[in-house]
């Protein structure tokens, strides 16, 4: 029998086959420049597409593609096949240099946003050596970039590439004030924890809803909930089981390293995590992963949902992006040190983080900002639309010491200069978990809990890596000009946190008190929608900030804004009009059908026995006539809501009149159609309901 070490990253072009099969002067600069980035010349990008090739058509390949990432927020992928005539009526399998490194893709059905104008239908491909490509669906999937004409980036991997570049150039000077000379460069990791619900594909099929939206419009609360805490950890069925395991098998060919998989805390809910990797990496392997996971569902008769709030009254779906900075010699910046020294220096990253967090409190929760996000940002499960941070109460009282100049406690006497003396040796479990915190420690990296389940974690890490990068920028400039390093070290780590400890909360997110205080008395924003979270991407310090980094130009941040407001609208359009579809053909017609039947048995009783009150039968007319009225005039002003907005002068406003009209009279349709079904017989009832559908798969 194959073991997984057998077949691990079988279907993966990585370091074993290059070395296997390239010559060994083509293998060198292959690694410089997945290493340092260096170009390839074309000879030798001809030998490696060659090896390439030969490679994956020994795999069953008959095709390549540039595999990259619009701003769609999925993948893209166009297939060319291999095949170049011969003069003898043959073929021959071919690819170049040339096809490896660049292509043009007809670009012009892809969103981008304020770019279309410069942009004509063309758009680069360009490879991404740092990311190793594979074979999916007898295919070699190049992971590319992808930019328009005149250069600017369309997609997700261009500007997160230019991020941890920013993040390296700055960590990087403040490496060296401490006097470290052997570190090359430094990258940030990332493990993203992905949930996903799992349905019986044949109920899915049954609701447009589901079908259209990935969630479900409709739907009565079942009698049973999650209120039992009996799902999480629970032990897994067998057919999510078998599941389970196809599913790990294709990411483990795929050299994904998928490691940890549990049942959620929602019925029907479960997680699958990989082992943390570099971040492009990451982002590549969490669309792949999302991927499979949809794809192996189709074989097991079920459907995978990433959707962030796929049912009403349980919980939802995120994305935990644990996030770290580690260098080339394997060091990472978050853990706390034992020597003084280190820990100064773990100090100033952990201040550049809370600095960060505080200052582009509005570019973190707006990198997570989606129509489907906004169901579950603020509602019971997930962290607050407010972002904070949380360190552990032993942390904090170091942070305190430093800022009051105090000595951390009485048993430590060490003179304070760095202020950091007296740091305990942190590890993993004397911080203590805290599940409602958007942004927490936890030991020696970052968790940042906002993201959606369907999101891509390109955009979060973006806006992560930039603002850590400013905060340490800043420092830099202030320490390279420092006459005394050790006491403007000193002091602007305690005035950092004098500035900046308002973001820092360890108690219970969930508590609307909390919400209070963070807005009231600390001045944190609360920015509940997407369309109140975007256009912060537009203030000045957010562009002056992100264009400084070369992180975007300003045109492409508008282009994001445009885009991502108009998925936005686009995707609350669809699911008004599903909701109008499903209530008109097959919501009311149900009712009345129902209601036609008591009526009928109500004649057919007082035919049998003349006197009769029938009184549930008339009580039950009665009430399920109203809801009908009710339903129908529910129904016609969610449809004059959602034509209204063709009278939006531009998608700012259109997502204004979404957000506080169309929401509105959607969630008012809603309640009376699960009203209408609570007291309508379940055989009677147009498509599957809650218990159903989370209760469905054994
Ligand atoms: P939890 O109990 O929060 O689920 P886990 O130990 O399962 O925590 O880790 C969650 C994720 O964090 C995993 O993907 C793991 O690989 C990742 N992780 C662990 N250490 C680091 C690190 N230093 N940097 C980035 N991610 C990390
Ligand atoms: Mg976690």
């Amino acid at each position: 029998m194959q073991t997984v070490s057998d077949y691990f990253g079988c279907l993966v072009f990585d370091d074993r086959v290059m070395k296997a099969k390239l010559p060994s002067a083509v293998y060198n600069s292959l690694r410089k420049t997945i290493d340092e980035g260096e170009r390839l010349n074309s000879d030798l990008a001809n030998a490696v597409a060659d090896a390439m090739k030969d490679w994956a058509v020994s795999h069953g390949a008959t095709h390549f593609t540039h595999w990259f990432q619009p701003l769609t927020g999925i993948t893209a992928e166009k297939h060319d096949s291999f095949i170049t005539p011969s003069p003898d009526g043959g073929v021959i399998m071919e690819f170049s240099g040339k096809e490896l490194i660049k292509g043009e893709p007809d670009a012009s059905s892809f969103p981008s946003g304020g770019l279309r104008a410069t942009f004509e239908a063309r758009g680069y491909t360009a490879w991404d050596p740092t990311s190793y490509a594979f074979i999916k669906d007898k295919t070699l999937c190049i992971p590319t970039a992808f930019c328009s004409y005149c250069g600017e980036a369309l997609d997700k991997k261009t500007p997160l590439l230019r991020s941890m570049q920013a993040l390296n150039k700055q960590a990087m000077r403040i490496l060296r004030l401490f006097g470290n000379t052997d570190v090359k460069c430094v990258h940030t990791s990332v493990g993203p924890e992905q949930e996903y619900f799992l349905v019986d594909k044949a109920l899915y099929e049954k609701r447009k809803d589901l079908m259209f939206c990935g969630r479900t419009l409709f739907g009565a609360k079942p009698p049973k909930g999650q209120e039992l805490d009996d799902h999480y950890f629970g032990v897994i069925k067998p057919r999510v089981a078998a599941y389970m395991a196809d599913l790990n098998e294709e990411l483990w060919k795929l050299g994904i390293l998928a490691k940890t998989e549990h049942n959620e805390v929602a019925p029907a809910q479960h997680e699958l995590a990989p082992i943390y990797t570099t971040t492009n990496i990451a982002a590549d392997h969490n669309q792949l992963t999302m991927e499979m996971m949809q794809k192996v569902a189709a074989r097991h008769g079920l459907v995978c949902l990433l959707h962030e709030k796929p049912f009403a009254g349980v919980n939802g779906s995120g994305k935990h992006n644990n996030w770290s900075i580690t260098t080339d010699t394997g060091v990472n910046l978050l853990t706390p040190g034992e020597t003084p020294y280190e820990n100064a220096q773990f100090l100033l990253f952990l201040c550049a983080v809370i600095q960060a967090v505080d200052d582009y409190q509005d570019l973190l929760r707006l990198s997570v900002a989606t129509a489907g996000n906004d169901h579950r940002l603020g509602a019971n499960e997930a962290p607050p639309a407010v972002v904070s941070m949380f360190l552990g109460d032993e942390l904090t009282s170091v942070l305190d010491a430093i800022e009051s100049e105090k000595p951390y406690s009485a048993a430590e006497k060490t003179v304070l200069r760095l202020g950091a003396h007296v740091l305990p040796k942190l590890t993993r479990d004397t911080t203590d978990r805290n599940r409602t915190s958007p942004f927490a420690f936890t030991g020696n990296k970052f968790e940042f809990r906002m993201l959606g389940s369907s999101n891509s974690i390109s955009c979060a890490n973006i806006m992560i890596n930039a603002s850590v990068a400013e905060s340490l920028c800043q420092y830099a400039d202030i320490l390279e000009k420092a006459e005394h390093f050790e006491a403007a070290l000193h002091d602007l780590i305690r005035e950092t946190v004098h500035k900046h400890k308002r973001i820092i909360f360890n108690g219970n997110g969930y508590d609307e008190k909390w919400i209070k205080e963070a807005t009231e008395v600390r001045g944190l924003l609360n920015l509940r929608t997407t369309p109140d979270a975007l256009p912060r991407i537009l203030d000045k310090k957010n562009v002056d900030m992100l264009t400084s980094h070369k992180i975007y130009s300003e045109a492409e941040i508008r282009a994001r804004y445009e885009t991502s407001l108009e998925n936005y609208c686009k995707t609350v359009n669809i699911e008004a009009l599903t909701m109008v579809d499903m209530a008109r053909k097959e919501i009311v017609p149900a009712i009345e059908s129902y209601t036609k039947a008591i009526a009928e048995a109500c004649n057919a009783k007082t035919v049998a026995v003349p006197g009769l009150s029938c009184k549930y039968e008339k009580a039950e007319i009665t009430k399920l006539s109203a809801l009908v009225d009710e339903i129908y005039s529910a129904t016609a002003k969610l449809e004059e809501a959602v034509i209204e907005l063709r009278s939006a002068e531009n998608v700012t406003e259109e997502s204004v009149m979404i957000r506080d009209v169309v929401l509105q009279r959607m969630a008012e349709l809603r309640v009376v159609c699960d009203e209408a079904e609570t007291l309508t017989a379940e055989s009677y009832w147009p498509f599957p309901t809650y218990c159903d559908l989370l209760f469905g798969v054994h």
